[in-house]
């Protein structure tokens, strides 16, 4: 079924999901702008071509088209999770002593940090996002690791691996990431176990997924943390909305603010060519395509959640929808 190119045979009685997103698929099928990332030497080896769509309602009701079962890591979009699993170890309050919220209009791998206060901009960038996985609890690398793997599986609904390739491959080649570990170290930031909290990073990017999968942890965030699927809590719903504000703000790399004013629901994306979007109620996003944009947005990623929240009426703050407000949903 990898490479089915068939919408699933999901009974559905009167919904437009999977006509628009059949529709949306076959738009963009033909569409072969952009470039994959060749930053992490193993990811330059992906089938450019392949692209899937998937929603997942948060009554579990589940609508996807083309590639949807095909595996690749999860990258930047880990750092969402992350962020909850941070936040569930240490508390609002503190976490925020730690890593800001400010969205920075720089590339995801700058390494800047806030004059005044020494912290990393927001969870989403890739200084933020190593001083995050540096406060995930544990009393060695083995039980940090497996914490992070379970909290996957809760929101994803079955165990999950790394992918060994790309964590050795980023492991290898990720000087960049390891200055910004040191510049934070240097300034108190983060705890001096960098090389423990790197390897963490490096393997939460490196967590295969699927775009089913991705699908079913966003409207996980959507149902108030609670997988729709296996009903399990997967996060502490008191952090979803520090989780999707974060999003919101900072998902999108230096083009969040442009996704925000028009798609207007929180994202994430990651170089692998996932986005991964939450309409807070309704439903989850997930769009898989490699080939990205000068910023490392997935091109047909961008576009197909574009015409979505336009055709669906998903913009949070859409006052006049000509389809009304969830009248996508079944009676
Ligand atoms: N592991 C990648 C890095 O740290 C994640 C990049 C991304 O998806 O934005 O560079």
């Amino acid at each position: 079924m990898a490479n089915s190119n068939q919408l699933s045979k999901i009974p559905v009685i009167a919904s437009p999901l999977p006509t628009f997103i059949e529709e949306l698929y076959t738009k963009y099928q033909g569409l072969k702008e952009g470039t994959v990332a060749n930053y992490i030497p193993e990811l330059a080896k992906v089938n450019p071509n392949l692209f899937s769509i998937c929603i997942v309602t948060v009554n579990g009701e589940v609508y996807e088209v083309g590639n949807y079962q095909q595996l690749f890591t999860i990258q930047s979009i880990s750092k969402v999770f992350a962020h909850g699993l941070a936040l569930e170890d240490h508390g609002r309050d503190y976490f925020l002593t730690r890593v800001g919220v400010e969205p920075t209009g720089e590339a995801f791998n700058a390494i800047i940090l806030d004059e005044q206060s020494k912290r990393p901009y927001n969870p989403m960038v890739n200084a933020g996002a190593i001083a995050t996985t540096n406060l995930i609890k544990g009393v060695d690398a083995t039980e940090r690791l497996n914490r992070m793997l379970d909290m996957f599986r809760r929101y994803i609904g079955h165990d999950v691996f790394v992918d060994i390739s790309v964590f050795t491959s980023e492991r290898t080649t990720g000087h960049r990431n390891r200055a910004m570990a040191h510049l934070m170290l240097n300034f108190g930031m983060i705890d001096p176990n960098i090389e423990e909290s790197l390897d963490l990073y490096f393997q939460q990017c490196a967590v295969m997924v699927n775009c089913h999968d991705l699908a079913v942890m966003a409207a996980t965030l959507a149902n108030k943390g609670i997988n729709p699927i296996t009903q399990e809590q997967a996060v502490d719903s008191r952090y979803v909305r520090d989780m999707l504000s974060v999003m919101y703000t900072c998902g999108m790399y230096n083009f969040a603010g442009e996704w925000a004013y028009k798609v207007g629901i929180p994202a994430k994306s990651g170089v692998s060519g996932g986005i991964l979007a939450v309409v807070p109620n309704q439903m989850g996003i997930a769009v898989f395509s490699p080939l990205l944009d000068a910023r490392g947005n997935s091109i047909r990623g961008v576009k197909v959640c574009e015409e979505l929240s336009q055709r669906l009426g998903l913009h949070l703050f859409e006052c006049d929808n000509p389809l009304g407000k969830g009248e996508w949903q079944r009676e």
